[in-house]
């Protein structure tokens, strides 16, 4: 079987190198940061952890495909992950009238739910609802259904875009903003994102939402556990710096730290951009340059963490979201230092032994890279006096959102940091600190990803920018790169076969 080399160590290369070695591929994964995982990566402030880019998650319960992928790869009884509360799913609050609206999960809940608050809605939720999983049975993909081509033909709403594609079904403006909630888990443009990664997203979560008890490295480590019972091997700390390619052939990658590593075939588990980098000029075509020198990226987040105090917030079990106003939510990438931050999400992580108390709370606004400009050609820790003083004032900003939200919050907090796009942008070698990779845009799908196969005979690509981005599309995109490899369809045969036994 091949011998592969995995280019980044995140949830793609993650997945697709624990897929290939189960395959019996001799699998050595290479990730720049000693900590593994890219996006499932913990980090720790004074003992307690942090989940860096993974907190919610979808498609894990019983049933769902992430499930029977991970039951495949026997990592499912290796993590502690819990639903979060049924009855509510998500709860959104409106700062300017004060409304709470509390989500349930479950599709027939979740219109019902909306039926009741928007009566004089109540056929056109319905339909609204239906049309979103139509679109999503539209996706083989999704429900790892074995398809014989890479070639789909979808409905007509399909490629609509998501605002427009509430605004058919649904007259009243309040509810179309409301309906619109999860825009900051797709980073939604108006006008751009197709209604496909909407509807996703939406029955994703809809269908149930879970999330780590603990932390989402146990997830990064059960794969890294597949690869090595296979043979292969992790490699954390060690950047790679350049590829060697000759001839539409890649023939060796090479790190900062003086490593040279060949194999029969090579995945590219980051961002095209990133990829781009390590190469010279001749390798790809000038029009593959142009298109992804030019795509824009998805919008990035301020992240303010919070530990608190002893048995001073309690904890939540759900995902909670803040918006200022209604007519906010498409335009979230549009950055204005006083109305900062216009919008935002928070949670308080489930720990393994979880009581009523939460320990931390994380809260994540977006934000688009253009807001710390002034600083992009800094690095970590040397950004300098001016930057932190921007952060610290961005950080009052949200707290006195929180102030507003849980009158006395400031007083409950032990240690409050936080992290801009351009942690983001450094933490993972992100492009402007996207949030999900290259922006989807209905108007232009074809910049807006990549595919699987590259011009390079032996180099594959996985990830969020080939298909879908989260803990749900990756996993699966990862199916897709690795059966690019081994061969169409025999992954998943094999998945679902499995699945077929119980
Ligand atoms: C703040 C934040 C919150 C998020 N929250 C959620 C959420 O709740 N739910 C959800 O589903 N999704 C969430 N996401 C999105 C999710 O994290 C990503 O979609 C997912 O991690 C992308 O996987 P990936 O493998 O493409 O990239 P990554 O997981 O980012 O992995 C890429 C890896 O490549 C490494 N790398 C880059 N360059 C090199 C190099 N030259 N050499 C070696 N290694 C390199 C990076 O260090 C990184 O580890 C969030 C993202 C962020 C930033």
């Amino acid at each position: 079987m091949d011998s592969i080399v995995v280019i980044g160590g995140g949830l793609g290369a993650l997945f697709t190198g624990a897929l290939l070695a189960k395959e019996g591929c001799r699998v050595t994964v290479l990730e720049k940061n000693k900590q593994i995982g890219g996006g499932l990566q913990t980090f720790y402030r004074r003992g307690v952890g942090f989940e860096s880019g993974m907190h919610l998650l979808g498609g894990i319960r019983p049933g769902g495909s992430i499930y029977k992928l991970c039951r495949y790869l026997g990592i499912m009884d290796k993590m502690d992950i819990r639903d979060v509360d049924h009855d509510c799913m998500d709860e959104i609050t409106y700062l300017s009238d004060g409304k709470t609206y509390r989500v349930p999960e479950g599709k027939e809940n979740f219109i019902a739910y909306f039926q009741h608050e928007f009566p004089d809605e109540a056929t056109h939720i319905r339909d609204y609802v239906e049309a979103l999983f139509a679109i999503v049975n539209e996706i083989d993909f999704f429900y790892l259904r074995t398809s014989n081509s890479h070639i789909y033909t979808h409905g007509e709403q399909f490629m609509w875009p998501a605002d427009r594609l509430i605004a058919h079904f649904i007259g009243n403006e309040k509810l179309r903003d409301v309906l619109a909630y999860m825009n900051p888990m797709y980073g939604g443009y108006a006008g751009h994102t197709p209604a496909y990664i909407h509807a996703l997203i939406n029955v994703l979560y809809i269908s149930g939402p879970s999330r780590f008890a603990g932390n989402s490295q146990q997830m990064a480590e059960a794969l890294r556990g597949v690869i090595e019972a296979h043979g292969g091997g992790v490699a954390g700390g060690d950047p790679v710096t350049g590829i060697d390619i000759t001839d539409r052939e890649l023939t060796a990658v090479r790190t900062l730290g003086g490593q040279t590593y060949t194999a029969d075939k090579y995945v590219a588990a980051i961002h095209p951009a990133a990829l781009l980098q390590l190469t010279d000029a001749k390798a790809f075509s000038r029009a593959f340059r142009t298109r992804i020198g030019s795509a824009p990226n998805s919008y990035s987040s301020f992240c303010v963490y919070v530990v608190f105090k002893p048995q001073s917030f309690p904890y939540i079990n759900h995902t909670c979201y803040y918006q200022s106003d209604y007519g906010m939510v498409w335009h979230y990438n549009e950055y204005n230092a006083g109305e900062f931050p216009r919008g935002f999400m928070y949670m308080t992580p489930c720990e393994a032994e979880q009581g009523p108390w939460a320990t931390k709370m994380i809260i994540n606004s977006i934000m688009p890279y253009s807001a710390c400009a002034p600083w992009a050609g800094t690095l970590t820790g040397r950004r300098g006096r001016a930057y932190e003083e921007w952060k610290r004032q961005r950080t009052e900003q949200v707290l006195d959102k929180m102030e507003r939200l849980f009158p006395g919050f400031r007083q409950k907090c032990d240690l409050v940091f936080a992290s801009s796009p351009l942690t983001i942008r450094d933490y993972y070698n992100e492009p402007e600190g996207a949030l999900y990779g290259l922006h989807k845009d209905c108007l232009n799908v074809a910049q807006s990803q990549v595919p699987v196969y590259t011009k390079v005979r032996n180099l594959y690509m996985t990830g969020q920018n080939v298909n879908l981005h989260g803990f749900c599309g990756v996993p699966l995109t990862a199916i897709n790169t690795a059966e690019a490899i081994v061969g169409l369809n025999r992954i998943t045969d094999k998945i679902n076969a499995l699945d077929d036994e119980k």
